[in-house]
């Protein structure tokens, strides 16, 4: 099995809940005690969030790199940043280590194209939404990503940082979102990206959703796993 780098606590919220699903689908694929082999650097998140509000995402590039580079010198085969906004920084955080980036965007386009989809609504922080990081690699990977428009945009941004990344989940937050689902689809959005780590967290079952939806935090768990056990583990496990 190869070792699983998480940089995280951004928060530490949907932190844990990625720690949760790598190792259940270790367990469930290779059966018994298994559990993933994983190291976690898990930084302080009200350092991030400073250097996000003062728009000085070098610092935290250096900071999330140097972090990579850590996670690489004690023996990680590969990196994950477990969050979406963060990828913004994914350039640097790569350049920073020899070995993947496992990369949320590219790993959610996967499951959208899988799934035959590609006219997207993205629920996400402000930055991922508005900085064109994530729209764009989207695009080149062909999908037509729609993002809410200005009122929501601050209504699903204030949602994760006010009360999903302090652990509380509202129903009435919940019924915002769904309300925006419910506006997309009548644009035309065929699908939902959770484009947020702790998204997942207000809407439980993305199946149970106006639209399809696709869960970044599981995407990206999932990909992990997938690189951690490799095709013949993964197999041995399902025969
Ligand atoms: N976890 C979140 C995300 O996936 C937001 C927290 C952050 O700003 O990193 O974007």
């Amino acid at each position: 099995m190869r070792k699983i780098g998480l940089i995280g606590g951004m928060s530490f919220e949907s932190t844990a809940v990625y720690y949760r699903l790598i190792n259940e689908m270790v367990r469930e694929r290779l059966g018994g005690f298994a559990s993933a082999d994983l190291l976690l650097h898990s930084v302080n998140f009200a350092e991030i969030v400073d250097m996000q509000k003062a728009g000085r995402w070098d610092l935290a590039a250096e900071h999330l790199a140097r972090s990579a580079r850590g996670l690489n010198a004690a023996g990680a085969e590969c990196v994950l940043i477990c969050t979406n906004t963060m990828h913004l920084v994914a350039p640097e955080v790569q350049a920073a280590v020899d070995v993947p980036l496992i990369h949320v965007i590219d790993e959610t386009a996967r499951a959208l194209i899988s799934k035959g989809l590609n006219r997207p609504l993205l629920l996400a922080t402000r930055y991922t939404m508005e900085h064109g990081f994530y729209t764009e690699r989207m695009k080149m990977l062909g999908i037509d990503v729609m993002v809410p428009d200005a009122n929501d945009r601050t209504d699903i941004h204030n949602i994760i940082f006010n009360e999903l990344c302090a652990g509380t989940v509202l129903e009435t937050s919940r019924t915002l979102a769904i309300a925006m689902i419910e506006k997309a689809k009548a644009e035309g959005a065929d699908s939902i990206i959770l484009g947020c780590t702790e998204i997942c967290l207000l809407l439980l079952d993305p199946s149970g959703l106006p639209l399809p939806g696709v869960d970044s935090t599981a995407i990206h768990a999932t990909a992990a796993v997938d690189f951690a056990l490799g095709p013949s583990m993964a197999n041995q496990a399902a025969a």
